[in-house]
């Protein structure tokens, strides 16, 4: 079984009320119906969760959340757990992004327990990974995947989880420089052989999205890329004419 497309749009810290309707709206009427092979999911802040969320009702398009913590429940202020997402009607949750890694300084750790809490929610994680640039020029790029990857494989069960990677090189990621195709394949070649290595049947059907400075432009070039099975799309799911074009991309790739 093919791993099913999924174009998810990250919008960071960003949006309001209006903003968030007009976007809603624009991508609802350019896209009129949604492709069974092809999902789309849209990640606002907290707050908008249940606002995008009524604004999709009916669309086929998914609600995500950009993190969680990794506790249930407790004195944890200013955390917000898993099964509440899931009780406002998240489908994913992102976890292992690089800005959390840089900023918030998030460890393979804290997100490996991200995940287990977001599965345990009935979340999907779409675990983000990837390289800086001193990385790849130190020809470190498979010793991090490597970590990064084994760090949440840990706690995945491959017989029955079900997540999102991302590859997202992390010098790509807000920067207008996308990696090039040869570079997507080769790191896309390796993280589905790491995910066969774990399970046949988990490894065929887990979705590798490609994330870092996909947008209109490159998307039909990054779509064609052996085993990228969608976008995880930062500035450009913000302009509703261009998520669709990606979207679109997606669609018309095999
Ligand atoms: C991201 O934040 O996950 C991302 C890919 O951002 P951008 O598309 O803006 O590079």
């Amino acid at each position: 079984m093919a791993a099913k497309k999924w174009v998810i749009g990250n919008w960071k810290l960003q949006g309001s009320l209006s903003s968030n309707q007009a976007l809603i709206e624009g991508i609802r009427a350019r896209l009129p119906a949604l492709d069974e092979r092809v999902g789309m999911a849209v990640c606002p802040v907290f707050p908008y969760l249940p606002q995008v969320g009524g604004l999709i009702q009916g669309s086929g398009i998914e609600l995500g959340a950009q993190n969680l913590s990794e506790q249930a429940k407790g004195a944890y202020t200013g955390e917000v757990a898993g099964a509440m997402l899931k009780e406002v009607g998240a489908k994913f949750v992102i976890v292992g992004h690089s800005e959390r890694r840089s900023y918030q300084g998030e460890d393979d750790a804290l997100i490996a327990k991200k995940t287990r809490a977001a599965l345990d929610s009935g979340l999907i994680p779409v675990v983000c990974l990837g390289e800086t640039k001193e990385e790849r020029d130190s020809g470190e790029t498979w010793d991090i995947l490597l970590r990064q990857l084994n760090a949440v494989f840990d706690l995945i069960d491959a017989a029955k989880d079900e997540v999102v990677l991302a590859y997202e090189p992390r010098w790509a990621i807000g920067t207008g420089v996308s990696a090039t195709p040869e570079m997507i394949a080769d790191v896309h070649g390796f993280l589905r052989a790491y995910l066969v290595a774990k399970d046949a049947a988990f490894g065929a059907r887990t979705p590798i999205l490609y994330g870092g400075s996909m947008n209109g432009a490159n998307a039909a070039s990054i779509a064609a890329v052996k085993d990228v099975d969608g976008g995880l799309i930062g500035s450009a799911s913000l302009k509703a004419d261009e998520f669709v074009v990606i979207y679109e991309a997606l669609r018309a790739a095999d």
